[in-house]
């Protein structure tokens, strides 16, 4: 192929980044890359396994002439990318390649995503494979896919046959951290089957607008308003004064974004619309006043509706709005260990109403399965005094934060020795593959870390090649490091 960048040495991993780059491989869409990365490790005689239903690749490299006897080490990476391109670029993901180009000393890709995330991690394994000038000991590496729609990939290794002790992750920049846990997750898919009755008196419909929002991983900690626990707020306090019917119920759209807007209709006695229009107006100024450091745009639009056809009865619009009301959510417990680590959450992210009712989303994340299965426990047991259903549900696993991990003390040690500078322990409430392969082989000692990128998941990601070449060194070193000790 023709390179964009020129003057490679033979097995340089940014050559393979941009061998790559000219493979379609947004996620659900890796088969073209899976099987070039096989036949690349076939070809340089390499025992390897292919996963011809979801994608994933094994490749098994002998260690270093008299490193045999040396544990394991598995690298790990996704093949899968984010899609997004600016508008008015005419990028096919499905068919056409990357256009890449280097600007001040950062690879981008032209109008679209550049897929450094995960594509650096591809890279520098394909490098190790074809690389024979290296010290290190048996290589096991470990290519999934579907990781940005929820890890399936990851959820799919088959593991049996590997027997790494220690584990790099290389999804996790920017360089100079190095990720030491995650959280896993737990969706709770909750509905609440409704009798319906002829609607009557009063009907108003109320509309909390304004909130921010953001990502229940990042955000979950900067006490944003939750518009559903507001409208349960509300729900609740014209409740205690008068009789409310509900007549729809909606709000966020997606389980892992606090919900910014909510909507409901309720029906409440004949003459008291105005009353519940008043109770309402003070509990949003209240909740407005309450989160005027962190998310004061909140402002709730509510006025009185022309009448309805129907609406739920009593029991289960109170049934619903108290569970509302009471579903824990936000912050559930911090860590000690690593401050300002959120150790379990939970965010009440979605709410619809069709012909049979109510359903709620909940995602609850934790990097503590036991912590997670008491919040858990907690929500059903909520759920079944109110006679509500949550279907069951497997648990995504995290991974626990070890103070014990020979492997970062190494990583920590030889990156000061390369740098100068103290590297950085950094916990994440967000879902890594780390927690998958942690479930899997219990004992690994892991890390995850990258090179400096910006922008994922957008049109302006970047790749800072300079630390994509010291990350490429780390890694050296590292692997160096665990064939001699
Ligand atoms: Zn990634």
């Amino acid at each position: 192929m023709e390179y964009v960048i020129k003057g490679y040495e033979p097995a340089d991993a940014l050559r393979y980044f941009e061998e790559i780059s000219a493979i379609p491989r947004g996620s659900k869409n890796e088969q073209a890359v899976a099987q070039y990365v096989y036949d690349f490790a076939k070809d340089l005689g390499l025992e390897a396994r292919i996963d011809t239903t979801y994608w994933n690749v094994v490749v098994k490299k002998p260690a270093s002439p008299g490193c045999e006897d040396k544990p394991a080490v598995m690298i790990q990476g996704h093949l899968d990318m984010v899609c997004e391109k600016n508008a008015g670029t005419a990028h096919d993901f499905e068919k056409d390649p990357l256009d890449l180009y280097i600007e001040d000393g950062l690879l981008k890709a032209r109008g679209t995503t550049l897929g450094a995330d995960n594509g650096q991690a591809v890279a520098y394994m394909m490098a190790l494979l074809a690389r024979n000038d290296l010290v290190h000991p048996p290589l096991e590496c470990v290519f999934t896919s579907m990781e940005e729609i929820g890890l399936l990939g990851a959820l799919q290794v088959d593991t049996s046959d590997l027997h790494s002790k220690y584990m790099l992750n290389v999804d996790c920049g920017p360089e100079g951290t190095v990720f030491v846990s995650c959280a896993g997750g737990l969706l709770q898919d909750i509905s609440k089957k409704v009798r319906w009755e002829k609607a009557g008196g009063d009907t108003v419909s109320l509309q909390v607008r304004g909130l921010l929002g953001g990502h229940s991983a990042a955000m979950i900690d900067h006490e944003m308003g939750n518009s559903i626990k507001v409208m349960g707020r509300i729900l609740h306090g014209i409740q205690k004064q008068m009789e409310v019917h509900i007549v729809s119920l909606s709000g966020g759209s997606k389980m892992n974004a606090i919900p910014r807007e909510s909507d409901a209709v309720i029906t409440v006695p004949a003459g008291q619309g105005d009353k519940a229009i008043e109770i309402a107006s003070h509990i949003a100024a209240t909740a407005k006043a309450e989160l005027a450091a962190s998310d004061g745009g909140l402002y709730l639009q509510c006025e009185k509706a022309g009448a309805t056809e129907r609406q739920m009865s009593l029991a289960d619009s109170r049934q619903i709005i108290e569970f509302i009301f009471l579903v824990k959510n936000g912050v559930y417990t911090m860590s000690m260990e690593m401050p300002g680590l959120v150790v379990c959450s939970s965010n009440l992210g979605v709410a619809t109403t069709d012909d049979t009712g109510v359903q709620l989303t909940d995602f609850i994340r934790s990097s503590d399965p036991t912590i997670r299965d008491h919040l858990d426990d907690e929500i059903r047991s909520l759920a079944q005094l109110l006679d509500i259903e949550i279907a069951p549900a497997d648990p995504m696993p995290g991974w626990k934060y070890e103070a014990e991990s020979p492997l970062r003390q190494l990583f920590m040690k030889l990156y000061k020795e390369q740098t100068g500078k103290e590297m950085v322990a950094v916990a994440t409430h967000g879902g890594l593959e780390c927690g998958i392969l942690k479930d899997k082989m219990p004992d690994l000692d892991i890390i995850a870390f990258g090179p400096t990128a910006d922008g994922a998941h957008t049109p302006d990601e970047s790749l800072d090649l300079a630390s994509f070449e010291r990350t490429w060194n780390l890694i050296l070193a590292t692997l160096k490091a665990l064939a001699e000790q």
